[in-house]
């Protein structure tokens, strides 16, 4: 990678490489361990002009998206998490019952629904088949394409343009991030509005979630690169949310900028934290591959030690994130015997890169060991309370991030 996708400088910076590892969500059935594995390199760059943080493009979102198993649906909190953004986006927007709402990636429709239900009109733009189809059935009209500036104007040809467009966990995803915001522009009334919600890189950096660089994920946003990269389509920040979806998410709200007049004061707030944070000079990124080579090490030497000393540990959780910290770290089946999902489809399967094998979850009250690794460290404390049953065998829960921490549970 030579340019910077936004603003096109030469100037990109290295924060962290992190290595080579294969798409994190690719994981092994039996029969493919014997067969080569695609590795690509996942090194993390931010461009010292627009401080877009970004990694070369090497998956494309088709490879991505075209059939993804993620149903928005099956997960309760992200369905609440939606009826409440809709109720407050119809007061903010103002949406009457003559309104039209455009939702881009909207899944298998578990957002728009909401929007169904109010009696406004709606349409997704999904690009996975499969889920698009899942959101028809469920009532949600929806159209199978990437975003781009000629399907946004398409959209708007046919159906009007778009009092609201909705885009929440997908502006990471795309490389081209240019022709996606001139989509949402193409997409958005002169007098409408543009939502947005998507990972903060304020607290990636802040709490060392390493673990949720992945390849899929392009870019990484501060306030000030998003409003960089709103700009490239027209479109003008007004209004910033902090969330705590995904360690520390922003939703922005954005405007075509002929209308959008001055940003509130919490925009003003949030960007005084960034710079603060050394955001936009290198002293918070040189500071973040610091902290990150510790984790790796502080967690090495414990499992080592662990070995040396004859105790067993195991994993839990098999998310796509904790690839991203097995492959860096470097962890093989002699530090880590095998590790444990909820998910049968990754029951008999391996991790990709590091091939570490993935059984159900009761395989650890069966086998009683010494520590259990938890892989989704965020989900910490509702996984202290799920696995105090280690308690009865005198097992430890072990966090890699943000700093390795051992924690012995109570009954
Ligand atoms: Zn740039």
């Amino acid at each position: 990678m030579t340019r910077c996708r936004l603003c096109g400088s030469a100037a990109l910076a290295s924060v962290v490489d992190l290595g080579a590892t294969p798409p994190c969500e690719s994981f092994l059935a039996a029969d493919r361990l014997d067969r080569p594995e695609p590795a690509y390199p996942l090194h993390l760059r931010v461009c010292t002009d627009c401080w877009l943080a970004q990694i070369p493009p090497l998956i494309t979102p088709e490879e991505t998206f075209q059939e993804y198993a993620y149903f928005s649906s099956y997960s309760t909190s992200w369905v609440e998490h939606a009826r409440t953004f809709v109720a407050g986006a119809v007061e903010r927007v103002g949406l009457g019952s003559d309104a039209f709402v455009v939702e881009v990636a909207s899944n298998d429709g578990y957002l728009l629904r909401h929007v169904v239900d109010r009696g406004i009109r709606c349409l997704g733009v999904e690009p996975s088949v499969n889920v698009g189809a899942a959101a028809r059935d469920a009532g949600v009209p929806t159209l199978t394409e990437f975003l781009s500036p000629e399907t946004g104007a398409a959209v708007r040809a046919e159906h009007g343009p778009a009092d609201l467009v909705v885009a929440n966990n997908v502006y990471a995803h795309i490389p081209d991030v240019v022709g996606f915001t001139e989509g949402l522009r193409a997409l958005v009334a002169d007098d409408g509005w543009v939502s947005i919600e998507v990972q903060h890189l304020l607290t990636l950096i802040e709490e060392n979630q390493y673990d949720t660089i992945y390849h899929e994920h392009f870019q990484y946003y501060t306030v000030a690169s998003a409003i960089r990269a709103l700009a490239s389509g027209g479109l003008t920040l007004v209004d910033v949310e902090l969330l705590p979806t995904h360690g520390g998410s922003i939703r922005l709200w954005a405007r075509p900028s002929e209308v959008a007049g001055e940003p509130s004061s919490r925009v003003a707030e949030v960007l005084d934290r960034e710079k603060a944070a050394g955001l936009q000079d290198l002293s918070g990124y040189a500071e973040f591959s610091a902290r990150v080579a510790k984790v790796r090490r502080d967690l090495l030497r414990f499992l080592i030690d662990a070995a040396e000393r004859g105790e067993t540990v195991v994993g839990y959780g098999a998310p796509g994130k904790g690839n991203t910290l097995l492959n860096h770290c470097g962890i093989r089946p002699d530090l880590l015997a095998y590790t444990v999902d909820r998910n049968p489809y990754k029951h008999g399967r391996f991790t990709p890169g590091t091939r570490i094998p993935i059984l159900p979850p009761e395989q650890i009250a069966a086998d009683r060991p010494d520590y259990v690794l938890v892989l989704p460290w965020n989900l910490r404390d509702e996984l202290i309370e799920q696995l105090s049953f280690v308690h009865e065998w005198g097992g430890r829960l072990v966090f890699p991030i943000p700093e390795l921490s051992v924690v012995e549970v109570k009954a």
